[in-house]
């Protein structure tokens, strides 16, 4: 296993790369640490990490207790959300990246009221690709979830998420991201007074084409931990 700063480091170095040839604002780095134990998220942090990805409650909860004490700390969760675990996602997380339907961000809202800690940061997740096995609502439907969600008083909207159907070439790896792109600007034209704000697309293998479309954070796992431990 080689060395956690290091890979940080690379990562970075990458995104600065990609972005510093077109003259873009760098994406946030979302460390996606699902099946990482919490002393590999612990390096990550005292080298400079504060985002943490985790996509499978039980196990994220866990390392969230066990770091509790890490202030600054940012918990995403960018996992499938059953609504039976809304509770306890409004209660630990900061931000949720995949909401895919009205009675999930309900019920978020609801238990986000519960608690002290301020509005839930929410995604809509975009199936770009029309995929039967991925999650992720239809471009079409993406307005009409996204105006029930702001009218919700503990989440803030804050943009689309997508994970694209795998493409081994720069080129064609743009092209999904391309479109939801568009569909971003489209709902912030659709919806001036929300600050939408967020599009979160990029993955270890496709990073540079997520921010050539205008990513604003990616989500690394692989290229910063080493290739996952079965689950
Ligand atoms: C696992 C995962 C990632 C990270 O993927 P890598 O290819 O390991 O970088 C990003 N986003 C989501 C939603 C994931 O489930």
């Amino acid at each position: 296993m080689e060395n956690l700063p290091f890979s940080l480091q690379r990562v970075n170095e990458r995104i600065e790369t990609t972005c510093q040839a077109q003259g873009l604002v760098k994406p946030h780095l979302i460390a996606v640490s699902k099946t990482q134990p919490a002393h590999q998220i612990q390096t990550l942090f005292h080298a400079g990490q504060r985002d943490f990805g985790e996509n499978y409650l039980q196990e994220a909860e866990e390392k969230i207790q066990a770091l509790s004490s890490l202030q600054g700390i940012c918990w995403h969760f960018i996992g499938p959300l059953q609504s039976n675990k809304a509770k306890a996602v409004a209660n630990q997380f900061e931000w949720v990246h995949t909401i895919d339907r009205f009675k999930l961000a309900q019920k978020l809202n609801q238990h986000r009221g519960e608690t002290n800690l301020g509005r839930l940061q929410v995604l809509i997740q975009v199936n770009i690709d029309g995929e039967s096995s991925k999650s992720g609502v239809a471009p079409e439907d993406i307005l009409p979830l996204a105006q029930k969600i702001i009218a919700l008083p503990n989440l803030a909207l804050r943009g689309l998420m997508a994970i694209p159907a795998r493409r081994d070439k720069l080129n064609e790896q743009r092209e999904p991201f391309a479109k939801v792109w568009s569909q971003f600007k489209q709902l912030q034209n659709q919806l001036p007074d929300t600050p939408l704000d967020t599009l979160s697309m990029g993955m270890s293998a496709d990073l540079e084409a997520a921010i050539l479309e205008g990513s604003t954070m990616v989500r690394i796992g692989t290229d910063l931990f080493g290739t996952r431990l079965q689950k």
